[in-house]
């Protein structure tokens, strides 16, 4: 059990007091970084370099997340399942969530533990039901075990799933954040993101919304009709892609400018040309805290830059601030006096 002392507000009273930030996106920069494999996407790092687990959590919070979401995202049974390790769940979720609970702890902010798509629902298959629900049953009992803040359930792509995720999180007595990812043409059971998440909302849902799949761009509108739909708190945790009308999400992106790729296209591993910029991603946290969603974040392909802009456009200065760009004193575009004069004009003709 627990031995936490967390005596810091918790999810809803810092909702009511203003936005929150979640930082998402471990298996996508851990790939990056050389710890995780594409294709699974099984969090084995929790067990094999937990110190990058540690690294990049508090790069978040360093960053400005205030949530630290536990490492389990696709650490669940089906996926250990998959990759011929299911002796490893129990180990691999309360790594996890220790790791997690360390850094939560020494930086004040709130500990999540996390569930998502099983991978195994079928709409007519009652026994997928009821194992989906065992799933959740035992990461959300190893979250309690932890101390846990929050649980999040994440990435779902079957209302009726998410309902059975929310359920069991809230037998635990925490609070829930639910997500869809969407795909262009609605989730898998054809409902639409505003159709969905009311139902989770009416269910009791404490903060309902969408995370990953689409950009920031593709996800607005989408979650300006949530926040109009619903009562409850509301989420918006885009990937930091360029998605369009066209390719509106991630998956869907095509880079016809690289022949090299391999046959699956652009996702997930050759994203890199239509990533956002910091920029982009404060807009979009600008845009969607004036439009009344207060739970934001980013998902897969985020980086500490990223996150550091949303909190700064949300009048935020988290530690990593003391690092924010000032171009004043730059060698060739400083502004600043100590800047040779000499250079400031080679500055001007260097293209
Ligand atoms: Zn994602």
């Amino acid at each position: 059990m627990t031995n936490r002392t967390q005596t810091s507000p918790g999810l809803l009273e810092r909702l009511a007091a203003g936005p929150v930030i979640c930082a998402e996106g471990y298996l996508f920069e851990l790939e990056r970084r050389g710890y995780i494999q594409a294709g699974a996407f099984v969090p084995e790092v929790v067990l094999e370099h937990p110190e990058k687990v540690y690294e990049l959590h508090r790069e978040f919070v360093h960053a400005g997340s205030d949530v630290v979401e536990a490492f389990t995202y696709y650490g669940h049974r089906e996926k250990l399942r998959v990759i011929g390790k299911e002796e490893l769940l129990e180990p691999l979720n309360r790594n996890a969530l220790s790791i997690a609970a360390e850094v939560a702890d020494e930086s004040g902010t709130l500990l999540a533990g996390n569930i998502c798509n099983t991978n195994i629902w079928v709409p007519e298959d009652k026994d997928t039901h009821a194992a989906a629900r065992a799933m959740f049953e035992e990461q959300v009992g190893w979250a309690v075990d932890a101390g846990a803040d929050m649980i999040i359930g994440e990435t779902f792509c079957w209302t009726d799933e998410a309902l059975v995720a929310l359920d069991v999180i809230q037998a635990s007595g925490k609070p829930s954040v639910i997500t869809f990812a969407l795909n262009a043409g609605g989730l898998h059971d054809g409902a639409d993101g505003v159709t969905a998440c009311k139902r989770l909302a009416d269910a009791g849902a404490d903060v309902v919304g969408l995370n990953c799949s689409r950009g920031p761009a593709t996800m607005l509108p989408v979650v300006r009709d949530i926040r109009a739909a619903v009562d409850c708190h509301v989420a918006a945790l885009p990937v930091p892609y360029r998605t369009t009308p066209e390719h509106q999400t991630f998956q869907s992106l095509a880079d016809t400018s690289c022949g090299c790729t391999p046959g699956t296209g652009s996702f997930p591993t050759a994203l890199d040309p239509f990533v956002c910029n910091r920029y982009e991603m404060g807009e979009f946290a600008k845009e969607m805290h004036s439009a009344g969603v207060n739970y934001l974040g980013i998902c897969c392909g985020a980086g500490p830059h990223h996150v550091r802009s949303m909190a700064e456009a949300l009048g935020r200065r988290p530690p990593a601030s003391r690092y924010s760009p000032d171009m004043s004193k730059h060698a060739y575009q400083g502004t600043d006096d100590v800047i040779p004069d000499y250079y400031k004009k080679l500055g001007k003709t260097r293209k």
